[in-house]
C-alpha cells in the first residue's frame, strides 16, 4: 500500500513499520480499518524525532496506546499511528518514575506488591500508563493525577518535564486532551508508605468486581459517556435525580440512559449490556458505522428528555471529514 508519510521516516534507527495495519487489531472494540501506516518504538529518539517530522511536514498522524478506549472509523486513518511501547517501571523510595507504554494495572501490580500506596483502586483499568495521564484515568473516587508529580513529555518540537498543578486534571480531563500534540513519555509519582495486605486486599476485590462487569474478552471502551457533575445540570433535570445515585456530587451517565430505555438494545452488532445501561459492546461482527449510530441515538434521547448533552469518555480516530456521534445529533 502506498503511504504518505513513510518516506519521511525509514531512517530512523528503532522503528518498526506496518502498512496498512488493520486497527481492528489494536482496540478492544475490535472495530476500525487500516491505518496507512502504523510505527511502533520502544525508544525515545526514535519516538519523538518520528513525531517531530510528521508534525512538521504537517502529515496526519496520532498516538494509540492499547486502543481501549477508542472509536476507530471503518474507512480506518488515512496517515500514520504511532504507539510508544518502553514500559520500563523504577522505583526510588516512595517515587516511582514509569514510561508511558507501561501498562496501568502492571504499575498498580507493582505499587501494591510494594506497599505503596495511592492507586490500588485502579485496579483492572485497562490501557497504558500514557493514556491514563492523558485522560486521567480513575475510579473508585481516586485517580492517577493524585499521586502524578511530573509527566515528561513531547511537545511537538521539544521534550519538555511538567508539574501536577501544571497538567490541569480534572475529572477525566488533563491538559494533554487539550493540546494534541502534547505526547506522554514518562510520569514520576509519589506514593505513601501503605499495610501490603491490605493494599492488595482492595486491589484483588475491586478487579475480581470489574472483571465481572468487564469480562476481559468484552469487547468494549468501559464507560461510553463521562458522568455528570450535579452542578452542571439543569434544574428540571436535577430534580428528578435521586439523591441515592448521586456520588461525590457526580451522577452516573448510566442512570440517565436507563430512564430511556438504554439497556440491553441494539444497533446492529453493537448492543447495550442488561445490567448497566452505560456500557456499550460490540457483539461480533459490529461496525463503527453501527457504534456511532448507537451512540448518537442515545445522546438524543437523553437530550429530549433531560435537556442533557451527554459528553463521551471515548475518543475518535479517522473521523475527519465524516459524521461523528457527536455531529449526528446536532
Ligand atoms: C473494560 C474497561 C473498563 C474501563 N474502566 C475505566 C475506569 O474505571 N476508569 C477510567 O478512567 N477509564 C476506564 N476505561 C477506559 C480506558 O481504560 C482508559 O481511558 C485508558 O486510560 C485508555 O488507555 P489506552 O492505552 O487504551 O488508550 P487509547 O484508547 O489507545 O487512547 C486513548 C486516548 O489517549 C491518547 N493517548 C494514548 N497514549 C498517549 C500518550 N502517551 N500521550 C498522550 N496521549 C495519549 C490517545 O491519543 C487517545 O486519544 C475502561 C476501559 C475498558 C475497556
Amino acid at each position: 500500500m502506498a503511504t504518505p508519510a513513510k518516506p519521511a521516516l525509514p531512517d530512523i534507527q528503532g522503528l518498526t513499520f506496518r502498512a496498512g495495519a488493520p486497527l481492528s487489531e489494536y482496540t478492544r472494540f475490535g472495530i476500525g480499518g487500516p491505518a496507512d501506516l502504523l510505527i511502533e518504538t520502544d525508544e525515545e529518539a526514535a519516538f519523538t524525532e518520528a513525531l517531530r517530522r510528521l508534525q512538521e511536514q504537517g502529515l496526519p498522524h496520532v498516538v494509540i496506546g492499547c486502543g481501549t478506549n477508542l472509536v476507530v472509523s471503518d474507512a480506518g486513518f488515512r496517515g500514520t499511528v504511532l504507539r510508544y511501547t518502553a514500559d520500563t517501571i523504577r522505583r526510588g523510595g516512595h517515587f516511582i518514575e514509569c514510561d508511558a507504554g507501561a501498562e496501568l494495572m502492571t504499575l498498580v501490580r507493582t505499587t501494591v506488591d510494594e506497599d505503596l500506596e495511592g492507586i490500588q483502586t485502579l485496579m483492572g483499568i485497562p490501557g497504558s500508563v500514557g493514556a491514563a495521564i492523558y485522560g486521567n484515568a480513575g475510579a473508585y473516587g481516586h485517580s492517577i493525577s493524585e499521586v502524578t508529580r511530573e509527566v515528561r513529555f513531547f511537545d511537538g518540537r521539544t521534550i519538555r518535564e511538567v508539574g501536577r498543578e501544571g497538567c490541569e486534571f480534572r475529572y477525566r480531563e488533563s491538559i494533554f486532551k487539550r493540546n494534541r500534540n502534547w505526547i506522554v513519555l514518562r510520569v514520576r509519582m509519589e506514593f505513601s508508605e501503605g499495610d501490603g495486605p491490605g493494599l492488595r486486599k482492595t486491589a484483588d476485590e475491586i478487579l475480581a468486581i470489574r472483571n465481572e462487569k468487564f469480562p476481559p474478552t468484552l469487547k468494549c471502551a468501559g464507560s461510553i459517556f463521562k458522568n455528570l457533575h450535579l452542578a452542571d445540570l439543569p434544574a428540571a433535570a436535577r430534580s428528578e435525580v435521586p439523591d441515592k445515585v448521586i456520588r461525590e456530587g457526580k451522577i452516573p451517565s448510566a442512570w440517565f440512559l436507563e430512564q430511556v430505555g438504554a439497556k440491553d438494545s441494539w444497533e446492529g452488532r453493537i448492543h447495550i449490556a442488561p445490567y448497566h445501561a452505560n456500557l456499550i459492546y460490540n457483539a461480533g461482527g459490529g461496525t463503527a458505522e453501527e457504534l456511532c449510530r448507537m451512540i448518537g441515538r442515545l445522546k438524543k434521547a437523553v437530550y429530549e428528555r433531560f435537556g442533557i448533552l451527554l459528553e463521551e469518555e471515548v475518543q475518535y480516530v479517522g473521523f475527519e471529514g465524516a459524521i461523528t456521534a457527536r455531529e449526528q445529533d446536532k
